[in-house]
C-alpha cells in the first residue's frame, strides 16, 4: 500500500467534473460531479436506468459504440478525458479497475482463470510467466479460493458464480489500484456468498487504501459498505451526503422513497432484505424522462416549478437538487412512502 496514494492527503484521487454521456443527440447522463478520496467508500444508488453504470463506464473509458462522454475525469490530477487511449489502457486494471455484476461477461471464457489473473500482472507489472503465476496463486488465496494450484487450471464456466466473482476481484485488486468501481458486484450471488464477498472487498480496499465507488440498488449493502452515498435518478445526481444522514433523513423525495420502500421490504419476511421494490410509477425508458426535474412524473411533491431542473444545493447535512425537499423532521422514512 502506498502512503502517497492519490497525491496529498486532501487531494481526491478521482475527481469527476460535469460528466455527461450522450447517445447521439440524446443526453443520458447530465453533468455529474463527485470526488473520491483514498480509502473512501462511496455508494452510488438508484433504480436500474438511473445512469449509474453509464457513469462508471464513462469514468473507465469503456462506453459502448454510439455513446460519447464529455467533461473531466481527473485521476490523480490527470484528465483522462483528454489523454490517449493508450494511456487509459495503461491505467485500466492498474490505477483504476472495475468489478462487474456478471463476471462471465468480463472474464475470457477461453482462458484458464490463473492465467487471466497472471496476464494482469504481466501487462501492468512486467512480470515474467513464472512470477506472474506465483503471484496469481497468492491473489487467489487472498480472495478465498482454496487450493489455487487446482483451481488456476479451471475455465470460468467450470467455477461457481461466487468463485468467478472472486476471480474478478483478484484481477481488479492485483495491481493495488487507487480506484475501484464495483457495479452491482454481489447482486447475482446468494446471500451467504454475497456477505463474504462484501467482507472481502472491504478488507482489500482497506489494505490497499483504494477508493471504492460501489454501485448498487441494495440499501442494506450500501448502508454496510459506504461512508458516503450519491443518489442518482434520470442521469442526474439528485442527492449526496454521509451514509448515516442520508439514510436517516433523506431530503430528496426520490431518496426518501428509496429508503422508505427498502425499509418496508426489510420488514416483509417474504422479500429479500434490502431489495428495492418499485416506487410508485416506473423509471421512464431511455429518452422519456420529463423535462425539468426527471422525477416529476413520480413525485408527490411536484408542482409547476419542477418543470425547471433544480440546482444541487447544500441543505442541512446533504446536498440536494429539489425545489420542495422533504422536511428534516419528517420522521421515519418508512412511514412516509410517497411523502
Ligand atoms: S424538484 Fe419537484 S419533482 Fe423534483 S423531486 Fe423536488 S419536488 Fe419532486
Amino acid at each position: 500500500m502506498s502512503s502517497t496514494r492519490g497525491g496529498s492527503a486532501d487531494m481526491p484521487v478521482l475527481s469527476v467534473r460535469d460528466l455527461s454521456v450522450r447517445a447521439g443527440d440524446l443526453p443520458l447522463v447530465h453533468g455529474v460531479s463527485f470526488d473520491l478520496s483514498a480509502g473512501e467508500r462511496v455508494g452510488l444508488i438508484g433504480e436500474s436506468g438511473s445512469g449509474k453504470s453509464l457513469t462508471a463506464l464513462a469514468v473507465m473509458g469503456l462506453l459502448g459504440k454510439g455513446l460519447t462522454a464529455q467533461g473531466q475525469v481527473l485521476f490523480e490530477g490527470q484528465d483522462l478525458m483528454s489523454t490517449t487511449e493508450k494511456r487509459r489502457c495503461q491505467l485500466r486494471g492498474n490505477g483504476l479497475s472495475m468489478v462487474f455484476q456478471e463476471p462471465m461477461t468480463a472474464l475470457n471464457p477461453t482462458m484458464r482463470v490463473g492465467r487471466q489473473i497472471g496476464e494482469v500482472l504481466r501487462v501492468h507489472r512486467n512480470l515474467g510467466k513464472r512470477a506472474a503465476r506465483e503471484q496469481a496463486r497468492g491473489l487467489m488465496e487472498r480472495v478465498d479460493i482454496p487450493d489455487p494450484v487446482h483451481y488456476e487450471r479451471h475455465y470460468p464456466h467450470q467455477l461457481s458464480g461466487g468463485q468467478r466473482q472472486r476471480i474478478m476481484l483478484a484481477m481488479a485488486t492485483a495491481c493495488e489500484p487507487s480506484v475501484i468501481l464495483a457495479d452491482e458486484p454481489t447482486t447475482a450471488l446468494d446471500v451467504t456468498v454475497q456477505s463474504r464477498m462484501l467482507e472481502l472487498m472491504r478488507k482489500l480496499v482497506a489494505e490497499q487504501n483504494s477508493a471504492l465507488l460501489l454501485i448498487t440498488h441494495d440499501l442494506a449493502v450500501v448502508s454496510e459498505m459506504s461512508d458516503r452515498i450519491l443518489t442518482m435518478y434520470g442521469g442526474h445526481i439528485v442527492e449526496s451526503g454521509s451514509t448515516k444522514s442520508l439514510l436517516d433523513h433523506p431530503r430528496h423525495p426520490y431518496t426518501s422513497a428509496l429508503v422508505a420502500t427498502s425499509n418496508a421490504v426489510t420488514v416483509d419476511s417474504k422479500a429479500p432484505a434490502g431489495a428495492l421494490p418499485m416506487i410508485e410509477g416506473s423509471v421512464p425508458a431511455t429518452g422519456q424522462f420529463p423535462t425539468g426535474c426527471p422525477f416529476r412524473d413520480r413525485c408527490p411533491r411536484a408542482d409547476e416549478k419542477c418543470a425547471v431542473m433544480p440546482p444541487l444545493e447544500p441543505l442541512g447535512d446533504q446536498v440536494v437538487a429539489c425545489w420542495h425537499p422533504v422536511p428534516e423532521n419528517a420522521g421515519d422514512p418508512a412511514s412516509r412512502v410517497g411523502a
